[in-house]
């Protein structure tokens, strides 16, 4: 391990240190994974009360070690953490309240973590605690304390495994009173991960390095020469073949993902892994049978699932043999899951039963509530990976018993945490929506708002940089929610490798809103030139059957319905003088949304399209400047005559009134409306009469 220390960079104060040696774990995925491992230090300082006190200034809860600032740290009184000692047992919800309570700062600062009595009956002034790679390799076996002994020595203390929370801390205070043997620097702790500490930052950071070095040497050691997973049974596909494969088959995966429970609360986002050092690891033969045994740490498990589903396929197999396939291992796992959760007395199981999906040749696909969680999920996994690769060469790969897997799995303060996010789900949490045109405009504020209701969004746009702006800032907000992508639509290909890329970052699709859109040329019929027919209808209709094909492939793979919502305007419903060519395309969208309406009904697929009239876009004011133009008015007067001529006095229909209809549409409350016009257009002339 590179000892990355620099003095320079570590701060003045002992709080920017505990900062710095944060930073410096968090950002090494074989230390710790996202959200994970955590660090304190011991400080005297002043409280609200104007009194001096000894606190514990610790990671607080929600705060991720490669990005966290002094602001992530909780502030406790040490004297009355100490007082935990005194407790035989409390519940974690007793344990986190009693934490609660001994906050210096509780109006300011993140609540405590689980892990805070970790940090508070360990003596050390600064302490750092990683779910590592190298001491895992050691414990993730049948005999970790021998592993422990013969790789580290005596400077390392070993805790057999025993349940993060209150059990860990009970075990700690009965075990070191009065802190661990003064010789130590670290104390390994079973199946869990290693803690190190030090008198100053540096020295607690030197002393991570010199035991996960010492650790990794007798790992690498024994894993000389050695195919630990045994010889290679899928031969590895070249990347173009393998993300083929993986776009057929993440849509069929996330669909058998969202049924297999049928509770119809599970509909997560996908991410693809192919790293060529997985691709090798999950090829041996005994991987599979290692990968039952579970993952690499307790937090592994409510992140990557208690165990992977290691699906033997044959990939070159047809969409519907492979689904087939794909249906009868994801019940045959769902069935042995309920088994095991109800063997450890859990009735009730969980909708994320299942989170990692390995398929030998190809990789791994990880499933999460949203694109940030299966990222965390994929990270995690991989992080295990590694270690069930050292657990294997050094004895071999040994996770907890069921019993204290299912413990971990089902622990009500970590399930509660996640069914209350479940509680307040935005109207389109989980679901995957495709915007075409997406830059400007109707499609640009649909976009923000079905980001605000949870969707993730795929955009495209032929002004790449218009619709790259749109995706910054909806992921500035909440990350990973949205992707740009250029898409001419008026060109069936780029469409379809589009929509193979959504495919490739979320997983699948749920919705399709289709808004690309070019203004009308004004011809008299007798002189509209071919070449504008062909460009309207290009862009208002082929390029919609197009979107529609791709769309409509996934969703069917996915089985689980899906909503296709189109742009059409006014003039589909209400011919106007010069806009034949514009108008007849924008008809032929129509008729078309009805087809498929008629067509993919039966799959729970609904196609409905928004009548919009009026609405204040780009296309809107270039058009309003020319009428103004050629009837001798002003804009404003212009304006004037449209809010006299409408029902509703308004002159213009702002963008989002439209978004506000798409998000109707693309939501589960318009389950029972297809093949239907929602007019906005504030009553011009617009509704069909
Ligand atoms: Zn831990």
């Amino acid at each position: 391990m590179n000892n990355l220390w620099k003095d320079s960079d570590a701060g003045k104060t002992e709080l920017d240190q505990v900062v710095y040696l944060s930073n410096l774990v968090g950002r090494d995925p074989t230390l710790v994974q996202p959200g994970g491992g955590n660090t304190s230090v011991k400080l005297d300082e002043g409280d609200l009360f104007g009194a001096s006190a000894s606190a514990l200034v610790v990671k607080g809860s929600g705060t991720d070690l490669r990005t966290i600032t002094a602001e992530g740290f909780t502030h406790l009184y040490s004297d009355r953490l100490a007082a935990l000692q005194n407790f035989d047992s409390m519940t974690d919800e007793g344990m986190m309240e009693f934490m609660q309570a001994c906050m210096l700062f509780p109006g300011r600062d993140p609540l405590p973590s689980v892990e805070t009595p970790l940090h508070a009956l360990l003596p050390a002034k600064f302490i750092a605690h990683t779910h590592d790679i190298a001491t895992l390799s050691l414990t993730d076996t049948p005999s970790p304390r021998q592993h422990v002994a013969s790789a580290l020595g005596s400077a390392v203390a070993f805790l057999e495994y025993v349940r993060p929370g209150f059990p860990l801390a009970k075990r700690l205070a009965q075990l070191y009173a009065d802190g661990p043997p003064a010789t130590t620097t670290g104390l390994v702790m079973e199946k869990h991960g290693l803690t190190v500490w030090g008198d100053t930052a540096r020295e607690c950071y030197e002393n991570l390095v010199a035991i996960i070095d010492k650790a990794e040497a007798f790992v690498a050691e024994r894993s000389e020469g050695k195919e630990v997973f045994g010889p290679q049974t899928a031969p590895t596909l070249d990347i173009t073949t393998r993300r083929k494969h993986a776009s057929t088959l993440l849509p069929i995966v996330r669909g058998e993902l969202s049924r297999a429970t049928g509770s119809g609360n599970w509909h997560p986002v996908l991410v693809f892994t192919d790293a060529p050092e997985n691709l090798e690891e999950i090829a041996g033969e005994t991987f599979a049978a290692a990968a039952a045994k579970g993952v690499m740490t307790p937090e592994h498990i409510l992140r990557a699932g208690v165990r992977p589903l290691v699906l033997d396929l044959d990939l070159d197999s047809d969409p519907t043999k492979l689904k087939d396939d794909v249906h009868k291992s994801v019940a045959s796992f769902y069935g042995d899951y309920i088994d095991y959760a109800k063997t450890h007395e859990q009735n009730n199981p969980i909708p994320d039963f299942l989170k990692t999906v390995v398929i030998p040749g190809l990789g791994i696909i990880s499933a999460g509530r949203d694109r940030r969680s299966a990222t965390v999920a994929a990270d995690c996994y991989r992080a295990t990976l590694d270690a069930m690769a050292g657990a294997e060469a050094v004895e071999s790969f040994e996770f907890l018993s069921d019993a204290d897997a299912c413990e971990m799995e089902y622990w009500p303060l970590e399930r509660r945490k996640i069914e209350e996010k479940a509680k307040s789900r935005p109207e389109l949490d989980g679901k995957v929506a495709v915007i075409v045109g997406a830059a400007n405009g109707i499609g640009r504020a649909t976009a923000f708002r079905f980001a605000a209701e949870g969707a993730h969004v795929a955009l495209g746009d032929i002004d790449f940089d218009g619709v790259t702006e749109v995706a910054n800032r909806i992921n500035s907000e909440s990350s990973e929610r949205a992707y740009a992508v250029r898409m001419d639509a008026s060109d069936p290909n780029e469409i379809s490798s589009s929509f193979h890329e959504a495919v490739m970052r979320f997983g699948g699709i749920d919705v399709l809103f289709y808004s690309a859109g070019i203004a009308p040329g004004m011809h008299s019929v007798v002189d509209v030139p071919n070449s504008e027919v062909e460009r309207q209808s290009a862009i208002h209709f082929e390029g919609a059957v197009a979107a529609t094909r791709e769309a409509a492939k996934v969703m069917l793979a996915q089985g689980t319905g899906g909503r296709l919502i189109y742009n059409a305007s006014k003039a589909a419903f209400a011919p106007g003088p010069g806009a034949a060519a514009y108008g007849a395309a924008k008809a032929a969208l129509v008729h078309y949304a009805r087809n498929v309406a008629v067509e993919l009904g039966r799959h729970g697929i609904t196609a409905n399209y928004i009548n919009a009239d009026a609405v204040d876009t780009r296309l809107f004011r270039e058009r309003l400047a020319e009428r103004a133009q050629e009837t001798g008015k002003t804009e404003e007067e212009m304006l004037q005559y449209y809010a006299e001529r409408s029902v509703l006095g308004k002159a213009v229909i702002p963008p989002e009134a439209v978004a506000e209809a798409a998000v109707f549409l693309a939501s589960d409350r318009s389950a029972y409306t297809t093949g239907c016009a929602i007019t906005v257009g504030g009553g011009h002339e617009a509704f069909p009469r």
